[in-house]
């Protein structure tokens, strides 16, 4: 595995705005200091960490003290941050003079390299971000079927939008919220919540609201309680269920795309949806989104069709580069890297933990990784949520003060890339072993 041990990088020069000056100001500036919630690092007790540059699998925060990096950007950095190539790539797109206002080459190359990946995809839209892929894949899926109705699963994180924020993952399960103030009850109203893996609660909603489900909303790998699997034959009867009643199946692959095989959850698991949302690992680091599927529903799409959708941003052409120059780094020899590498940090720190006396359990799918504070490996989200938070933010602080970090959430999935060599894995397990005591 390709290394790039960063040592401590260079502290900040004297006089130049250091992490405590920039976290008190950003304080001032953004609600938690952050301009997104998990940032904030509430739920570990930590104050938050302003990053001031990342190179392969490290970070270093505005003083200049570098950590071995699990955050992985919440996803996108597959490749470590500031893979070369890819830097290259994007800096070749800014002489080109950024958004033009119209279709680029790169949108086009880009697309077809998604589709030669994931083959459902015959035909896409770009957005500017996840949570507008989702609200576009489900206005598609309400304006194909004619239905009102759309079923998630419990601690199943789609983006922020206002039907979606019900019962939701990511930075709501971290802050242990039911959901959002601002919802209007008419939004929540069309959204069915179920237990993920729970095959006979999704047939009863299908029973009780026959012809009135436009669509089966799934992270194909639940990766926003913590890393969960899907059950052998789960994705298989929503591909059923929904088949039989006319439903679509739409699988939330903004993390799983690209992380858990080439394919994604799709190609993994051997199911196919109807139509597909992608992010994160897409943009190479750059703002993104992605929907896509049956050509026949995309044709519903404006122009083609009645189903209205824009973004002035949309295919952005730095973007566009960044992702192009991603994909073609990710080959199946490259999967193959990310599952050893997970399962050598995932017997690491499973050794460390039955050292320390802890009970943990680990869950894992490729490079997608949760250590969980309870005793098993959850099935579902309500099962997640009962994991012990302090006990995490304990084990959080140590690996920091140990130069790691991991998402400062319970609930986020920890993100391992191509760049993190075999002395970061040893590292982290070492630091593990102490912070398991903790
Ligand atoms: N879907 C899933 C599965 C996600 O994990 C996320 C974000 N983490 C989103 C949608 C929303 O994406 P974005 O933050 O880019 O809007």
């Amino acid at each position: 595995m390709e290394q790039r041990d960063g040592p401590m990088m260079a502290p900040a020069t004297p006089g130049v705005a250091n992490q405590a000056d920039l976290v008190e100001r950003a304080r001032d500036l953004f609600p938690g200091g952050v301009n997104s919630p998990v940032r904030a690092f509430r739920s570990v007790g930590r104050p938050p960490l302003v990053l001031a540059g990342g190179a392969g699998s490290r970070v270093r925060d505005a003083d200049g003290c570098s950590y071995i990096d699990y955050i992985g950007a919440w996803g996108p950095a597959i490749l470590g941050h500031g893979e070369p190539d890819v830097v290259e790539a994007v800096r070749e797109a800014a002489l080109d003079g950024f958004a033009l206002g119209a279709t680029s080459p790169r949108e086009v190359f880009l697309g077809e390299a998604i589709r030669a990946a994931m083959p459902s995809m015959e035909r896409m839209r770009f957005t500017s971000s996840g949570t507008e892929a989702v609200m576009s894949a489900l206005r598609l899926a309400r304006g194909a079927t004619g239905r009102d109705l759309v079923l998630k699963f419990a601690g199943g994180y789609h983006g922020h939008s206002d039907a979606l924020l019900v019962e939701a993952g990511s930075g709501v399960a971290t802050l242990a919220l039911p959901g959002s103030a601002g919802v209007t009850a008419s939004a929540a109203h069309n959204t069915i919540v179920v237990e993920y893996n729970d095959v006979a609660a999704v047939e009863a909603a299908f029973r009780r609201h026959v012809g009135c489900i436009a669509a089966v909303i799934v992270e194909p790998v639940a990766a926003n309680v913590g890393v969960i699997p899907p059950v052998p034959g789960f994705l298989e009867a929503l591909r059923a269920i929904t088949g039989a009643d006319g439903a679509l199946l739409v699988f939330d692959e903004v993390i799983t795309g690209f992380r858990v095989a080439r394919g994604g959850a799709q190609a993994r698991y051997g199911v196919t949806p109807d139509l597909t949302t992608l992010g994160k690992i897409i943009g190479g680091g750059l703002p993104v989104g992605a929907y896509g599927g049956r050509p026949d529903l995309m044709a519903l799409i404006a122009p083609e069709g009645p189903v209205y959708q824009a973004g002035t941003l949309s295919g952005h052409p730095l973007t566009m580069a960044a992702g192009v120059a991603t994909l073609a780094k990710l080959t199946d020899e490259t999967y193959e890297r990310l599952e050893t590498a997970g399962a050598h940090l995932e017997q690491g720190l499973a050794e460390a933990a039955l050292e320390a006396g802890r009970n943990v359990a680990i869950s894992r799918v490729g490079s997608l990784l949760t250590v969980f504070f309870r005793t098993e490996a959850p099935r579902n989200g309500s099962e997640a949520l009962t994991a012990e938070r302090d006990g995490y933010a304990r084990f959080f602080g140590a690996m920091l003060d140990a130069g790691v970090l991991l998402p400062p959430s319970q609930f986020e999935a920890w993100f391992l890339s191509l760049a993190h060599g075999d002395a970061d894995l040893d590292r982290t397990v070492e630091a593990a072993r102490t912070a398991f005591r903790a």
